[in-house]
């Protein structure tokens, strides 16, 4: 079986921790590990001196987090909408009844800029949620032009990077990020359930609201500054991620790891371009790529991949629109053999 969704195929090293016994986590044993993820994973993003929060919860826990304990100390904020992920920044905000503008960026299109920063002038918004990539089309958005208007009028900026994250070049450091978000199953490639918040300095000392008991932050920070978390742990996701941080750090780290998505997307484009399907995002992440094939019957692609070669790949929002993740762990080879498989089912 292959899979070309999230997390993809995963190393069989870190798949194995899955069936050992594991550690108790109330021991200076397991706190010392956490520490150590901690160094890595800033290490990995270029945010030092900076603090991370890892839940046990989706990506989506996270970003609800960001919101009760962040966004809602704010004023105003405004949100790239650029597909369902973006969306997700606007309902939270209705949700928790944070005033905010929903910058609306058409499907798989990139934010027009020169409106963007007229919007952020006019609108004096304080805080700014958008994602690096939109896993839902494939669109890259350009994180310095983001980065130099919100700097430019004063505005917090938060970045949801779940799916750029180790798969696109990225310094939070030089960016000026104040809160990252990123989840185990995407760049990471370990299996899902956890969540990772990484905190700039700048915000060493803020005053978090509490909104929401099992994600507040001061708790969490307490808790981690010994290595642990207040409630119970993921344990073997914790052990899963901190073997992975080690193996990309002796592996040649996120340059290596983003260089090898790069390649493995590069190989799966020519294939686009050999089976003619279109790829219509405006400037395409690496992380996936998002494709139309020529499908005759709605999810025929999808359901055959499964049925005949128990394989996933992912369907996408618009009929014969589908995503494959470079994410995962896939040789050339394998790659060559997808696209083959695809387009069997196209006629
Ligand atoms: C996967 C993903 C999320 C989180 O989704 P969950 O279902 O909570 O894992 C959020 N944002 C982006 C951009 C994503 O790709």
């Amino acid at each position: 079986m292959h899979s070309y969704v999230f997390p993809g195929d995963i190393d069989p090293k870190i798949a194995a921790i899955g069936s050992k016994p594991f550690l108790y986590m109330r021991t200076d044993e397991f706190s010392e590990i956490n520490k150590e993820s901690e160094r890595l994973l800033l290490e990995l993003i270029h945010c030092p001196g900076g603090r991370t929060i890892i839940y046990t919860g989706s990506g989506t826990g996270a970003m609800s987090a960001v919101v009760e304990n962040y966004v809602t100390t704010k004023k105003k904020a405004i949100v790239i909408d650029g597909g369902s992920f973006g969306h997700r920044w606007f309902d939270l905000c209705c949700y928790y009844g944070v005033d905010a503008i929903d910058f609306k960026v058409p499907f798989a299109k990139d934010i027009d800029y020169g409106l963007l920063e007229r919007t952020v002038a006019e609108e004096k918004p304080d805080v700014f949620l958008c994602q690096h990539h939109e896993t839902s089309s494939g669109q890259l958005f350009d994180l310095e032009k983001i980065s130099a208007i919100c700097h430019g009028n004063g505005v917090s900026l938060v970045v949801d990077v779940i799916s750029s994250f180790l798969a696109e070049p990225l310094d939070m450091g030089a960016l000026g990020i104040d809160i990252c978000i990123t989840s185990t199953q995407k760049g990471l490639n370990i299996p899902p359930g956890l969540s990772v918040l990484f905190f700039s300095p700048r915000l060493d000392g803020y005053t978090f609201n509490h909104k929401g008991y099992y994600w507040d932050f001061d708790d969490n920070f307490s808790n981690l500054r010994r290595g642990q978390t207040p409630f119970s742990p993921a344990t073997i996701l914790f052990l899963q991620l901190n073997e992975r941080l080690r193996q990309l750090k002796g592996q040649g780290g996120e340059e290596k790891n983003i260089a090898d998505v790069r390649h493995r997307s590069e190989v799966f484009r020519g294939l686009c371009a050999k089976y003619g399907w279109e790829i219509p995002a405006e400037v395409a992440s690496h992380a996936i790529t998002g494709f139309k094939v020529n499908e005759k019957e709605p999810r025929k692609v999808f359901r055959g991949l499964i049925d005949k070669y128990d394989t996933y790949i992912m369907p996408g929002s618009i009929p014969g629109f589908y995503r494959v993740s470079h994410m995962g762990l896939q040789s050339d080879a394998e790659l060559e053999a997808l696209a083959a498989c695809i387009h069997e089912f196209e006629i």
